[in-house]
Protein backbone atom coordinates (compact mmCIF):
# COMPACT_ATOMS: atom_id res chain seq x y z
CA UNK A 1 0.00 0.00 0.00
CA UNK A 2 0.95 3.60 -0.34
CA UNK A 3 0.78 4.77 3.34
CA UNK A 4 0.70 8.77 4.32
CA UNK A 5 2.64 9.20 7.93
CA UNK A 6 1.09 12.65 9.00
CA UNK A 7 3.81 14.08 11.69
CA UNK A 8 7.06 14.77 11.67
CA UNK A 9 8.14 13.08 15.25
CA UNK A 10 9.48 9.87 16.23
CA UNK A 11 6.55 8.69 16.90
CA UNK A 12 6.16 8.90 13.51
CA UNK A 13 9.68 7.83 12.28
CA UNK A 14 8.86 4.67 14.32
CA UNK A 15 5.61 4.28 12.27
CA UNK A 16 7.34 4.61 9.03
CA UNK A 17 10.03 2.71 10.01
CA UNK A 18 7.70 -0.29 10.78
CA UNK A 19 5.75 0.42 7.66
CA UNK A 20 8.25 0.48 5.51
CA UNK A 21 9.66 -2.85 6.72
CA UNK A 22 6.63 -4.36 5.87
CA UNK A 23 6.83 -3.26 2.56
CA UNK A 24 4.43 -0.59 1.75
CA UNK A 25 5.57 2.55 0.34
CA UNK A 26 6.03 4.82 2.77
CA UNK A 27 5.00 9.04 2.45
CA UNK A 28 5.59 11.15 5.44
CA UNK A 29 4.31 14.70 5.66
CA UNK A 30 5.63 17.38 7.14
CA UNK A 31 8.73 14.71 8.34
CA UNK A 32 11.89 14.98 9.18
CA UNK A 33 15.34 13.26 8.05
CA UNK A 34 14.70 9.78 9.83
CA UNK A 35 11.52 9.60 7.82
CA UNK A 36 12.98 10.52 4.82
CA UNK A 37 15.24 7.34 4.99
CA UNK A 38 12.05 5.25 5.24
CA UNK A 39 10.34 6.73 2.03
CA UNK A 40 9.91 10.17 0.46
CA UNK A 41 9.05 13.12 2.77
CA UNK A 42 7.11 15.87 1.67
CA UNK A 43 7.72 18.91 3.46
CA UNK A 44 4.15 20.59 3.73
CA UNK A 45 1.13 20.20 6.28
CA UNK A 46 -1.51 20.66 3.18
CA UNK A 47 -1.95 16.99 3.84
CA UNK A 48 -5.48 16.36 1.99
CA UNK A 49 -3.18 17.51 -1.49
CA UNK A 50 -0.22 14.98 -0.68
CA UNK A 51 -2.53 12.55 -0.61
CA UNK A 52 -4.03 12.99 -3.70
CA UNK A 53 -0.86 13.73 -5.34
CA UNK A 54 0.80 10.62 -4.62
CA UNK A 55 -2.38 8.58 -4.74
CA UNK A 56 -2.31 7.36 -1.04
CA UNK A 57 -4.38 4.16 0.30
CA UNK A 58 -4.29 4.95 3.57
CA UNK A 59 -2.86 7.79 6.19
CA UNK A 60 -1.96 7.51 9.64
CA UNK A 61 -2.41 10.39 11.70
CA UNK A 62 0.87 10.83 14.38
CA UNK A 63 0.27 14.31 16.22
CA UNK A 64 -2.78 15.58 17.83
CA UNK A 65 -2.56 19.28 16.64
CA UNK A 66 -4.07 17.98 12.74
CA UNK A 67 -6.52 15.74 14.41
CA UNK A 68 -7.85 18.83 16.77
CA UNK A 69 -8.75 20.69 13.24
CA UNK A 70 -9.90 18.00 11.12
CA UNK A 71 -7.96 16.47 9.09
CA UNK A 72 -9.63 12.84 9.37
CA UNK A 73 -12.82 14.18 8.35
CA UNK A 74 -11.43 16.07 5.67
CA UNK A 75 -10.04 13.17 4.49
CA UNK A 76 -13.60 11.17 4.69
CA UNK A 77 -15.24 13.57 3.07
CA UNK A 78 -13.12 12.54 -0.11
CA UNK A 79 -13.46 8.64 0.98
CA UNK A 80 -9.27 8.81 1.20
CA UNK A 81 -8.87 5.47 4.71
CA UNK A 82 -7.37 7.65 7.35
CA UNK A 83 -6.91 6.62 10.84
CA UNK A 84 -7.41 9.47 13.20
CA UNK A 85 -10.72 10.44 14.79
CA UNK A 86 -13.24 13.36 14.06
CA UNK A 87 -12.36 16.69 15.00
CA UNK A 88 -15.36 16.29 17.53
CA UNK A 89 -13.85 13.08 19.11
CA UNK A 90 -10.32 14.93 19.56
CA UNK A 91 -11.89 17.22 22.20
CA UNK A 92 -11.19 14.52 24.06
CA UNK A 93 -7.87 15.06 24.58
CA UNK A 94 -7.88 19.31 23.65
CA UNK A 95 -9.62 19.83 26.68
CA UNK A 96 -9.11 18.24 29.88
CA UNK A 97 -12.42 20.08 31.27
CA UNK A 98 -14.35 17.89 28.59
CA UNK A 99 -12.22 15.11 29.14
CA UNK A 100 -13.05 14.80 33.07
CA UNK A 101 -16.97 15.63 32.18
CA UNK A 102 -17.25 12.69 29.68
CA UNK A 103 -15.48 10.28 31.78
CA UNK A 104 -17.88 11.09 34.84
CA UNK A 105 -20.93 11.18 32.50
CA UNK A 106 -19.96 7.71 31.88
CA UNK A 107 -18.77 6.19 34.77
CA UNK A 108 -14.92 5.80 33.84
CA UNK A 109 -12.50 5.48 36.74
CA UNK A 110 -10.60 8.67 37.21
CA UNK A 111 -9.77 10.87 39.89
CA UNK A 112 -11.62 13.06 42.14
CA UNK A 113 -11.90 16.65 40.40
CA UNK A 114 -13.13 20.01 40.16
CA UNK A 115 -13.16 22.42 37.16
CA UNK A 116 -12.32 25.77 37.41
CA UNK A 117 -12.90 28.54 34.37
CA UNK A 118 -11.16 31.53 37.09
CA UNK A 119 -8.43 31.69 38.89
CA UNK A 120 -10.56 32.50 42.24
CA UNK A 121 -12.44 29.44 41.50
CA UNK A 122 -9.39 27.19 41.17
CA UNK A 123 -8.07 28.70 44.72
CA UNK A 124 -11.28 27.99 46.34
CA UNK A 125 -11.12 24.66 45.01
CA UNK A 126 -7.74 24.03 46.81
CA UNK A 127 -9.38 23.25 50.13
CA UNK A 128 -10.92 20.19 48.96
CA UNK A 129 -7.82 18.57 47.80
CA UNK A 130 -5.34 17.29 50.11
CA UNK A 131 -1.67 17.66 49.44
CA UNK A 132 0.08 16.42 46.89
CA UNK A 133 -2.63 17.78 44.10
CA UNK A 134 -2.58 18.17 40.79
CA UNK A 135 -3.44 21.46 38.34
CA UNK A 136 -3.86 21.05 34.89
CA UNK A 137 -4.19 23.36 32.11
CA UNK A 138 -7.19 22.71 30.29
CA UNK A 139 -5.96 22.95 26.70
CA UNK A 140 -3.22 21.52 24.81
CA UNK A 141 0.21 21.52 26.48
CA UNK A 142 2.80 18.95 24.78
CA UNK A 143 2.60 17.23 27.93
CA UNK A 144 3.77 20.06 30.22
CA UNK A 145 0.39 21.34 31.36
CA UNK A 146 0.49 19.33 34.52
CA UNK A 147 1.56 20.89 37.74
CA UNK A 148 1.73 18.17 41.04
CA UNK A 149 1.51 20.34 44.12
CA UNK A 150 2.94 19.85 47.33
CA UNK A 151 1.61 22.86 49.11
CA UNK A 152 -0.67 25.42 49.00
CA UNK A 153 2.20 27.97 47.55
CA UNK A 154 2.91 25.91 44.38
CA UNK A 155 -0.81 24.86 43.72
CA UNK A 156 -1.22 28.99 43.72
CA UNK A 157 2.01 28.92 41.44
CA UNK A 158 0.33 26.79 39.32
CA UNK A 159 -2.77 28.40 39.31
CA UNK A 160 -1.23 31.49 38.03
CA UNK A 161 0.85 29.93 35.34
CA UNK A 162 -1.33 27.45 33.88
CA UNK A 163 -4.72 29.56 34.32
CA UNK A 164 -7.68 30.35 34.23
CA UNK A 165 -9.37 27.64 32.63
CA UNK A 166 -8.04 24.27 34.77
CA UNK A 167 -8.55 21.29 36.08
CA UNK A 168 -7.71 20.37 40.11
CA UNK A 169 -7.75 16.97 41.48
CA UNK A 170 -7.10 14.40 43.50
CA UNK A 171 -3.46 12.66 43.44
CA UNK A 172 -3.38 8.93 42.44
CA UNK A 173 -0.77 6.86 43.98
CA UNK A 174 -0.22 3.88 41.72
CA UNK A 175 2.35 2.45 38.61
CA UNK A 176 1.71 4.41 35.86
CA UNK A 177 0.92 2.57 32.33
CA UNK A 178 -0.02 3.73 28.95
CA UNK A 179 -2.51 1.26 27.22
CA UNK A 180 -3.97 2.18 23.85
CA UNK A 181 -6.12 0.48 21.38
CA UNK A 182 -7.12 0.60 18.07
CA UNK A 183 -10.70 0.74 16.79
CA UNK A 184 -12.95 1.04 13.95
CA UNK A 185 -15.93 3.21 15.53
CA UNK A 186 -16.78 -0.74 16.74
CA UNK A 187 -14.33 -3.40 17.74
CA UNK A 188 -11.08 -2.26 19.58
CA UNK A 189 -7.76 -4.13 18.92
CA UNK A 190 -5.39 -3.58 22.70
CA UNK A 191 -1.81 -2.99 22.07
CA UNK A 192 0.56 -4.14 24.19
CA UNK A 193 0.92 -1.89 27.40
CA UNK A 194 3.56 0.02 27.94
CA UNK A 195 5.11 2.49 30.33
CA UNK A 196 6.72 6.26 29.73
CA UNK A 197 8.75 8.42 31.90
CA UNK A 198 7.43 11.79 31.87
CA UNK A 199 9.96 13.49 34.33
CA UNK A 200 12.83 14.92 32.58
CA UNK A 201 15.16 13.50 35.26
CA UNK A 202 15.93 10.17 36.90
CA UNK A 203 13.83 9.00 39.94
CA UNK A 204 10.92 11.12 38.40
CA UNK A 205 12.06 14.56 39.91
CA UNK A 206 11.89 17.75 37.53
CA UNK A 207 9.39 19.22 34.94
CA UNK A 208 7.39 17.05 33.21
CA UNK A 209 8.28 16.53 29.28
CA UNK A 210 5.77 15.03 26.75
CA UNK A 211 8.27 11.92 27.53
CA UNK A 212 11.46 10.77 28.19
CA UNK A 213 11.67 6.76 27.57
CA UNK A 214 8.84 4.46 27.36
CA UNK A 215 9.48 0.29 26.87
CA UNK A 216 7.26 -2.26 26.08
CA UNK A 217 6.93 -5.68 28.26
CA UNK A 218 4.33 -8.45 28.17
CA UNK A 219 4.45 -7.89 32.07
CA UNK A 220 3.12 -4.79 32.61
CA UNK A 221 -0.36 -5.51 32.78
CA UNK A 222 -1.71 -9.03 33.41
CA UNK A 223 -4.37 -10.63 31.66
CA UNK A 224 -7.14 -9.72 34.09
CA UNK A 225 -5.97 -5.99 34.49
CA UNK A 226 -6.13 -5.88 30.83
CA UNK A 227 -9.58 -7.63 30.91
CA UNK A 228 -10.76 -4.75 33.96
CA UNK A 229 -9.14 -2.01 31.43
CA UNK A 230 -11.04 -3.20 28.25
CA UNK A 231 -13.98 -3.59 30.59
CA UNK A 232 -14.36 -0.52 32.62
CA UNK A 233 -12.36 2.25 30.69
CA UNK A 234 -12.05 1.51 26.85
CA UNK A 235 -15.54 -0.28 26.36
CA UNK A 236 -17.79 2.19 27.58
CA UNK A 237 -15.47 5.35 25.81
CA UNK A 238 -15.64 3.68 22.03
CA UNK A 239 -19.37 2.21 22.71
CA UNK A 240 -20.43 5.83 24.01
CA UNK A 241 -18.28 8.02 20.93
CA UNK A 242 -18.08 5.05 17.81
CA UNK A 243 -14.43 6.63 18.45
CA UNK A 244 -12.10 5.70 15.15
CA UNK A 245 -8.22 5.83 15.45
CA UNK A 246 -5.74 5.10 18.25
CA UNK A 247 -7.56 5.70 22.01
CA UNK A 248 -4.56 5.87 24.59
CA UNK A 249 -5.43 5.87 27.52
CA UNK A 250 -3.01 7.15 30.51
CA UNK A 251 -3.90 5.04 33.56
CA UNK A 252 -2.99 4.51 37.12
CA UNK A 253 -2.93 1.44 38.68
CA UNK A 254 -4.05 2.40 42.43
CA UNK A 255 -5.18 -0.35 45.05
CA UNK A 256 -8.85 1.04 44.10
CA UNK A 257 -8.03 -0.78 40.14
CA UNK A 258 -7.36 1.01 36.82
CA UNK A 259 -8.24 4.77 36.85
CA UNK A 260 -7.84 7.42 33.42
CA UNK A 261 -5.40 10.15 34.23
CA UNK A 262 -5.86 11.20 30.31
CA UNK A 263 -7.09 10.30 27.13
CA UNK A 264 -5.39 11.17 24.07
CA UNK A 265 -6.54 10.48 20.50
CA UNK A 266 -3.69 9.16 19.03
CA UNK A 267 -0.36 6.89 19.56
CA UNK A 268 2.02 8.38 22.54
CA UNK A 269 5.18 9.34 22.02
CA UNK A 270 7.67 7.73 22.87
CA UNK A 271 5.06 4.77 23.59
CA UNK A 272 5.09 4.25 19.83
CA UNK A 273 8.70 3.59 19.64
CA UNK A 274 9.18 0.62 21.61
CA UNK A 275 5.57 -0.71 20.50
CA UNK A 276 7.05 -0.26 16.28
CA UNK A 277 10.16 -2.46 17.54
CA UNK A 278 8.30 -5.33 19.30
CA UNK A 279 5.58 -5.71 16.83
CA UNK A 280 5.36 -8.61 14.86
CA UNK A 281 2.46 -8.59 12.47
CA UNK A 282 0.91 -6.69 8.90
CA UNK A 283 0.68 -2.96 10.76
CA UNK A 284 -0.38 -1.60 7.55
CA UNK A 285 -3.32 -4.31 7.30
CA UNK A 286 -4.05 -3.39 11.01
CA UNK A 287 -4.25 0.06 10.04
CA UNK A 288 -6.47 -0.23 6.99
CA UNK A 289 -8.70 -2.42 8.98
CA UNK A 290 -9.46 -0.11 10.96
CA UNK A 291 -9.67 2.53 8.85
CA UNK A 292 -12.05 1.22 7.14
CA UNK A 293 -14.45 -0.49 9.93
CA UNK A 294 -12.93 -4.25 9.56
CA UNK A 295 -11.17 -5.05 12.41
CA UNK A 296 -13.46 -7.64 13.54
CA UNK A 297 -11.31 -10.88 13.84
CA UNK A 298 -7.99 -8.65 13.71
CA UNK A 299 -5.12 -9.90 15.87
CA UNK A 300 -1.90 -8.58 16.62
CA UNK A 301 1.35 -10.30 16.62
CA UNK A 302 4.49 -9.24 19.04
CA UNK A 303 7.98 -10.49 19.68
CA UNK A 304 8.57 -11.99 22.67
CA UNK A 305 11.70 -9.80 22.98
CA UNK A 306 11.12 -6.54 25.61
CA UNK A 307 11.56 -3.48 23.98
CA UNK A 308 13.59 -0.19 25.21
CA UNK A 309 13.27 3.42 24.23
CA UNK A 310 15.14 6.30 26.08
CA UNK A 311 14.90 9.61 24.51
CA UNK A 312 17.75 11.97 24.08
CA UNK A 313 16.71 15.90 25.12
CA UNK A 314 18.41 19.01 23.66
CA UNK A 315 20.17 21.92 25.98
CA UNK A 316 17.14 23.44 28.09
CA UNK A 317 14.83 21.18 27.10
CA UNK A 318 11.84 21.16 28.62
CA UNK A 319 12.19 24.52 28.60
CA UNK A 320 13.76 27.34 25.99
CA UNK A 321 15.60 24.65 23.42
CA UNK A 322 19.23 25.50 22.20
CA UNK A 323 18.89 24.35 18.15
CA UNK A 324 22.17 23.23 15.82
CA UNK A 325 24.19 21.48 17.79
CA UNK A 326 25.69 18.50 15.62
CA UNK A 327 24.69 14.85 15.97
CA UNK A 328 27.05 11.79 15.97
CA UNK A 329 26.82 8.36 16.00
CA UNK A 330 23.58 7.28 14.80
CA UNK A 331 24.86 4.50 12.36
CA UNK A 332 26.84 2.94 14.06
CA UNK A 333 25.42 2.82 17.48
CA UNK A 334 24.22 -0.74 17.35
CA UNK A 335 20.31 0.36 18.22
CA UNK A 336 17.46 1.66 16.03
CA UNK A 337 17.31 5.41 16.57
CA UNK A 338 14.19 7.11 15.92
CA UNK A 339 14.65 10.76 14.83
CA UNK A 340 12.52 13.73 16.43
CA UNK A 341 13.90 17.10 16.62
CA UNK A 342 16.24 16.61 14.08
CA UNK A 343 17.72 18.88 10.54
CA UNK A 344 19.99 18.86 8.03
CA UNK A 345 22.17 21.68 8.32
CA UNK A 346 25.20 22.30 6.50
CA UNK A 347 27.51 19.69 8.63
CA UNK A 348 25.02 16.95 8.46
CA UNK A 349 22.44 16.00 11.01
CA UNK A 350 22.02 18.79 13.58
CA UNK A 351 19.23 19.39 16.53
CA UNK A 352 16.16 20.85 15.96
CA UNK A 353 13.47 20.32 18.95
CA UNK A 354 13.57 19.37 22.58
CA UNK A 355 13.39 15.40 22.08
CA UNK A 356 15.81 14.94 19.59
CA UNK A 357 16.22 11.28 18.76
CA UNK A 358 14.56 7.91 20.26
CA UNK A 359 17.35 5.05 20.95
CA UNK A 360 15.97 2.08 20.70
CA UNK A 361 16.43 -1.93 21.18
CA UNK A 362 15.32 -5.07 22.41
CA UNK A 363 17.12 -8.13 24.14
CA UNK A 364 16.18 -11.44 25.41
CA UNK A 365 14.76 -9.99 28.98
CA UNK A 366 14.35 -6.34 30.00
CA UNK A 367 17.46 -5.95 31.80
CA UNK A 368 19.48 -7.12 28.38
CA UNK A 369 17.13 -4.72 26.67
CA UNK A 370 17.91 -2.17 28.88
CA UNK A 371 21.63 -2.77 29.02
CA UNK A 372 21.81 -2.75 25.05
CA UNK A 373 19.95 0.65 24.67
CA UNK A 374 22.11 2.15 27.13
CA UNK A 375 24.99 0.79 25.19
CA UNK A 376 24.11 1.93 22.19
CA UNK A 377 23.10 5.75 23.79
CA UNK A 378 27.02 5.89 24.98
CA UNK A 379 27.81 6.05 21.18
CA UNK A 380 25.56 9.01 20.31
CA UNK A 381 26.34 12.74 20.76
CA UNK A 382 25.60 16.09 20.64
CA UNK A 383 26.24 19.15 22.43
CA UNK A 384 24.06 19.85 25.27
CA UNK A 385 22.53 15.93 25.13
CA UNK A 386 20.81 14.53 28.27
CA UNK A 387 18.40 11.76 28.83
CA UNK A 388 17.28 9.67 32.15
CA UNK A 389 19.59 6.83 33.11
CA UNK A 390 16.92 4.74 35.00
CA UNK A 391 14.19 3.82 32.00
CA UNK A 392 12.70 0.71 32.76
CA UNK A 393 14.06 0.41 36.33
CA UNK A 394 10.51 0.34 37.94
CA UNK A 395 9.71 -2.86 35.70
CA UNK A 396 13.46 -4.33 36.32
CA UNK A 397 12.58 -3.78 40.06
CA UNK A 398 9.12 -4.88 40.08
CA UNK A 399 10.03 -7.88 38.46
CA UNK A 400 12.93 -8.83 40.54
CA UNK A 401 13.39 -12.34 42.26
CA UNK A 402 13.42 -10.74 45.72
CA UNK A 403 10.13 -8.41 44.79
CA UNK A 404 8.25 -10.73 43.33
CA UNK A 405 8.61 -13.41 46.32
CA UNK A 406 7.37 -10.03 48.24
CA UNK A 407 4.53 -9.39 47.16
CA UNK A 408 1.24 -11.23 47.41
CA UNK A 409 0.08 -12.86 44.03
CA UNK A 410 -1.63 -11.17 41.27
CA UNK A 411 -0.38 -7.81 41.78
P1 LIG B 1 -1.62 14.08 32.01
O1 LIG B 1 -1.20 15.01 30.91
O2 LIG B 1 -2.97 14.36 32.55
O3 LIG B 1 -1.40 12.64 31.66
O4 LIG B 1 -0.57 14.33 33.16
C1 LIG B 1 0.83 14.25 32.94
C2 LIG B 1 1.48 13.44 34.03
O5 LIG B 1 1.24 14.02 35.31
C3 LIG B 1 0.95 12.03 34.14
O6 LIG B 1 1.58 11.20 33.22
C4 LIG B 1 1.28 11.70 35.58
O7 LIG B 1 2.64 11.36 35.73
C5 LIG B 1 1.04 13.00 36.27
N1 LIG B 1 -0.34 13.07 36.78
C6 LIG B 1 -1.40 13.62 36.15
N2 LIG B 1 -2.53 13.51 36.89
C7 LIG B 1 -2.17 12.88 38.03
C8 LIG B 1 -2.90 12.46 39.20
N3 LIG B 1 -4.19 12.71 39.35
N4 LIG B 1 -2.21 11.82 40.16
C9 LIG B 1 -0.89 11.57 40.03
N5 LIG B 1 -0.15 11.94 38.96
C10 LIG B 1 -0.78 12.58 37.96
Amino acid sequence: MKILVIGGGGREHAIAWRLAREGHQVFGAPGNPGIAQEGRILETTDYLAVAESVGADLAVVGPEGPLVVGVADQFRARKIPIVGPTRDMAQLEASKIHCKEFMQRLGIPTARFVRAETANAATDALSNFEYPMVVKADGLAAGKGVVIAQNRAEAEAAIRALGPRLVIEEFLQGEEVSFIVLSDGRNVLALEATQDHKAVADGDQGPNTGGMGAYCDGRILSARETQQVLDTIIAPAVGATNFTGFLYAGLMMTVDGPKVLEFNVRLGDPETQPLMHRLDCDFGDALMRAATGALNGATLRWKPEPSVCVVLAAAGYPGNVRTGDRIEGIDSCGAQVFQAGTRLGENGLETAGGRVLGVTASGTDLASAVASTYAAVSRVHFGGMHYRRDIAQKGLKRWSPATIGSQPSGT
